[in-house]
């Protein structure tokens, strides 16, 4: 059995661990945080199946054009990182033009349709307190705006996604907390919620540690590569021998795909959460109202509201505009709530431009394998990649099929 080395300890790599772990392997990963403190410590903790459509779709650029002028809108680029990310945004736009939709969102498809099944096994007993199968509601405030997510619809319908659309009455009888405002709702009842991401993460790491895994606090610098493979890696805390390599390091993964000559576009789409005490009635489960393009989630310490997609790179300050402005959005929705936030946290969604993982072998390194890129929906594809790299690793016939993944596809 090999001796793993895996970069990165969010939701990607520790489900990855657990999964290779289970086959015999003996695994090390790397991480200069403790576990699930990237990225994976404050998603909006949806765990929707029914989330297979793309970021990109074919009106993204007349969207985006209405929001650039708005700093409180769902989306804000900083103009002097956009030299930096222009490539990637004119992959990320064609993507959405192109005729590859419905194949992305069967990708998605595939990717998610298990999660919850993977996750129990890796969370045993404390799947229970986690993972809630709550349904989710998607909020229209016009008929107009309903018809406008049309192409949402089609590709869910498409893909045997269980929906119900709901009338006003019944949207209060399923929330009664929430201010009568919407005119429509999709109800995907199928669609699951955990209730605190950063536990879902610390608890399957205790259980890789619990079995003989190795979690060391370093970062990983560069490789140490010798005829096709690497040897080893290199960390601020020194050279470490492996006989593989997952590179599961989420947004940060380019920088280290950089050093294997390995060109992958991936960009940080940064994003934010504020906790806010939980409504005196609470909500049951992941709302999002379209308009606003935030999901509030029941959560163990209070209502999370979380969502904007922001392009300044993995280096820029936290802008705490961005924060405010979601619990003041937060207000429209549930007018009586406070909107002093008890945290408020921003992470970097680790985004390629067709929405689709990265996932299988590095064709130019035998024992690399790549795990990330996630973008919006790594929580919800993290336990089933974790399996699908284990079933690469031991070459059995994989849970799905790896192909829509590949690197190569770039
Ligand atoms: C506001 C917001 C809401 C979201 N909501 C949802 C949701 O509801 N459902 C969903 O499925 N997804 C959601 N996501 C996306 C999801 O959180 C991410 O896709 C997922 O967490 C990515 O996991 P990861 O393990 O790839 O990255 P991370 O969790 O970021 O982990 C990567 C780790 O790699 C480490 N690392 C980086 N560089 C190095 C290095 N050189 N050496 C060693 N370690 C390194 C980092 O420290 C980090 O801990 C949301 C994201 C945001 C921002």
């Amino acid at each position: 059995m090999a001796n793993i080395a895996i970069v990165g300890a969010g939701v990607i790599g520790v489900s990855c661990a657990a999964f290779l772990q289970r086959d015999g392997h003996s695994v090390t990963i790397y991480d200069p945080l403790p576990p699930g403190e990237g990225c994976s410590f404050g998603n909006a903790g949806s765990i929707g199946p029914g989330s297979v459509v793309p970021l990109s779709t074919p009106g993204i650029v007349r969207q985006a054009a209405s929001w650039i002028a708005d700093p409180d809108s769902p989306l804000w680029i900083d103009w002097r990182y956009l030299p930096r990310a222009m490539p990637w945004l004119a992959r990320f736009i064609a993507a959405g033009a192109s005729p590859r939709i419905n194949g992305i969102a069967k990708a998605l498809r595939a990717l998610h349709a298990d999660s919850f099944t993977h996750y129990r096994t890796l969370l045993g007993d404390d799947a229970g307190s986690l993972l809630n199968v709550s349904g989710q509601l998607y909020l229209y405030e016009s008929d107009a705006a309903f018809a406008k997510d049309a192409l949402g619809r089609e590709l869910r319908a498409s893909l045997g996604i269980r929906s119900e659309t709901l009338n006003p009455d019944e949207i209060r009888q399923l929330e009664p907390s929430l201010k009568p405002r919407f005119a429509k709702a999709v109800y995907l009842p199928d669609s699951s919620h955990c209730s605190n991401p950063h536990r879902l993460v610390a608890t399957i790491a205790e259980d890789i540690s619990r079995n003989g895994g190795r979690f060391v606090r370093a970062s990983v610098k560069d490789f140490e590569q010798d005829a096709g493979q690497v040897r080893a890696i290199v960390t601020d805390a020194g050279r470490m021998a492996c006989d593989m390599v997952v590179i599961a390091a989420g947004a940060w993964s380019r920088r280290l795909t950089g050093r294997l000559g390995l060109r992958i576009p991936l960009e940080s789409l940064r994003g934010y959460h504020v906790m806010l005490p939980m409504p005196e009635t609470a909500p049951k489960r992941p709302l999002y109202p379209l308009a606003a393009k935030i999901m509030m989630t029941p959560m163990e310490h209070g209502l999370r509201i979380a969502g904007t997609a922001e392009i300044a790179g993995l280096d820029a300050p936290m802008n705490e505009r961005r924060a405010a402005a979601l619990a003041k959005l937060a207000k429209r929705y549930f007018p009586d709530m406070t909107s002093d936030p008890i945290s408020v946290w921003m992470g970097h969604r680790p985004a390629t431009p067709d929405s689709l993982p990265v996932i299988g072998p590095s064709s130019q390194y035998r024992n690399v394998m790549l795990a990330f890129g996630h973008g919006q929906t790594g929580l919800i594809g993290g336990a089933t990649t974790g399996l699908l790299v284990s079933d690469l690793v031991a070459s059995r016939k994989p849970t799905i099929d790896p192909y829509p993944y590949r690197a190569s596809r770039f």
